[in-house]
């Protein structure tokens, strides 16, 4: 018989790379399993259903997040329920009847959020729509995957969810402090591509590939997809201090310019720059440790590959909690300066490999390399049929 298609719409919001990347993750994760027998429909309903200035909120988020002060201000006095709850229902009479057509369009099987603002709105139009009895999908299963690590903002976690999927123990206990009940609770780990859960080519093999020094020691410094941070101080620092016979890769994500002016140098040690790339698990596997900003997204990548990392920043409030889960799993270190960042970094390749090995084995156990396919297995069957 001829096979119906199931239409999972996918809420998220541009705010930073991590919730774009989990989402594809996702519709990655559902292609490999059940190939075309269902669809994902990722949609960013503040920017393409909302009146302004709700259509600018993706935009004010990078505002907010490169002012650390205002940001936490802002994370902070919206966390009290009373505050978010009269926030949302205001929300809703703005923007309830745009949400309500993307949900007819959309004819959803299965509704998974994967943004802390998308719960709150998205439930009241549904039960609007249920209330009205005008549409199917009201009864259709929400449920909310958390792509923080650590430190959630409230938002993330709403009691009526069918399901809310956390990446760690330390978010279902934050998720059951807001009044949420274990059996709405899964711990798969965070949603990442699938291809980090391939076997990867031995080191060699993907030095070769990546046109990278077969054996000299590499340290990979990111900066999350737009290419955060002090990278340019960061390299600087790093090939003043390593030795000759070390090597660099810099990914610099979207920051196109970061990377032409890097790569315009010349360094004193083999550098290898680069813009945005697709193959970061085989960055990843085929270097020996990572710099990087406390994003979820890569800390559980590098986990993955077995990577120790120097964390040398973090989005206040959101990624704070990340640094001491680095630290208290004795997966890393950090420092959010370059010339620091460079010794620690100098230290680890002098110690020949004990450290970094040691760090290397205790983040590849708390990898979760299988998260993806179990998140989208518990989904597939959560989805209704019509
Ligand atoms: N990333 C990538 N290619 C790049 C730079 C980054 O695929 O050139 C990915 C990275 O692997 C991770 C995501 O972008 O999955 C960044 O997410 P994270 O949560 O670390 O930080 P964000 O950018 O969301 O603040």
């Amino acid at each position: 018989s001829l096979a119906i298609k199931k239409h999972v719409m996918c809420l998220m919001s541009d705010t930073g790379g991590g919730h774009r990347a989990s989402a594809q993750a996702l519709k990655d994760g559902f292609e490999i399993m059940f190939g075309d027998s269902f669809a994902i429909h990722v949609v960013d309903l503040w920017s393409s259903s909302s009146p302004w200035p709700l259509c600018n909120m993706p935009k004010s988020y990078f505002f907010l997040v490169k002012n650390p002060w205002l940001w936490r201000l802002s994370f902070r006095c919206s966390e009290p329920e009373i505050l978010h709850e009269a926030l949302f229902t205001g929300y809703t009479a703005l923007v309830g009847r745009r949400f309500a057509k993307a949900f007819h369009e959309n004819e959803p099987s299965l509704i998974v959020s994967v943004h802390p603002l998308m719960q709150h709105v998205p439930l009241k139009v549904l039960a609007r729509m249920k209330a009205e009895s005008s549409f199917v999908a009201a009864r259709v299963p929400f449920t909310t995957v958390v792509t923080d690590l650590t430190r959630c903002h409230r938002t993330w976690f709403h009691r009526h969810v069918d399901k809310c999927f956390v990446a760690t123990q330390l978010v279902a206990a934050q998720a059951m402090s807001y009044g949420l009940v274990a059996n709405q609770l899964a711990c798969h780990g965070l949603p990442i591509r699938p291809a980090f859960n391939a076997e990867s080519l031995p080191k060699v093999e993907l030095r070769r590939l990546l046109q990278l020094d077969l054996t000299a020691s590499t340290v990979m410094l990111v900066g999350g997809g737009e290419g955060m941070g002090k990278l340019e101080a960061t390299a600087e620092a790093l090939s003043q201090t390593l030795s000759p016979g070390h090597q660099i890769v810099v990914i610099c994500g979207r920051n196109e310019k970061l990377a032409r002016t890097l790569a315009a140098r010349t360094w004193p040690l083999k550098m290898v720059i680069k813009g945005f790339v697709n193959n970061m698990s085989e960055y990843m596997s085929a270097c020996d440790c990572i710099i990087t900003k406390a994003g979820p997204g890569t800390i559980a990548e590098a986990l993955i590959c077995g990577l120790p990392i120097l964390l040398n920043g973090f989005i206040p409030c959101q990624e704070e909690g990340n640094v001491s889960f680095v630290l208290e799993n004795g997966v890393g270190a950090f420092s959010e300066d370059p010339v620091e960042i460079s010794q620690i970094i100098s230290r680890w390749f002098k110690s020949d490999g004990i450290e970094l090995n040691s760090m290397s084995s205790k983040a590849k156990s708390l990898g979760r390399p299988e998260a993806t396919f179990n998140i989208v297995r518990d989904l597939a069957g959560m989805s209704t049929t019509y």
